[in-house]
């Protein structure tokens, strides 16, 4: 598979303190939430760069690969913030930032009817006994939380 490489011209779209932070913050989650970046690194960079991008433009890691209608309204609500909601639930990452030593992002967490298990299938956590601390929380609670309550 041949992707394109990140220009130049592509990094210069966000700050370079930022795009330094959010490598560090993905190496750092990959890790603590028992997932790897994906093999192909371009696509690891692309996504560091919407991510520091959106710091530089609303102050905080919107998700990268969705689209808004509004981004300052939903960078105030947490869902989106890097990791997200879905990511801290069922350890989903549908821009593959956080994935297996495949490149595939974990979908046996996922609700059946969730888009990405009809478009993976189901694929194994290859390690169960990291992340997932949204999700955890709401198993040992019984109740759905969101991550904004959760950290309140
Ligand atoms: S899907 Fe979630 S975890 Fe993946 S890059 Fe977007 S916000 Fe981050």
């Amino acid at each position: 598979m041949t992707l394109d490489q990140p220009t130049d011209a592509d990094r210069s779209r966000a700050s370079a303190k930022n795009i330094e932070k959010m490598w560090k913050y993905a190496r750092g989650f990959a890790e603590k939430s028992g997932t790897q970046l994906h093999p192909h690194p371009e696509i690891t960079e692309f996504l560091v760069i919407g991510l520091a991008k959106h710091i530089d433009e609303l102050g905080r890691p919107l998700c990268p690969c969705n689209f808004y209608e509004d981004k300052v309204a939903e960078a105030k609500s947490s869902e989106w913030i890097c990791a997200c909601d879905e990511m801290q639930r069922y350890k989903y990452c549908h821009c593959l930032l956080f994935v297996n030593k495949d490149g595939l992002p974990i979908t046996e967490y996922l609700p059946e009817g969730h888009e990405g298990r009809e478009a993976y299938g189901i694929i194994k956590d290859e390690h169960p006994d990291k992340g997932r601390a949204l999700g955890r929380l709401e198993e040992k609670q019984g109740r759905a939380i969101t991550k904004k309550t959760a950290e309140e």
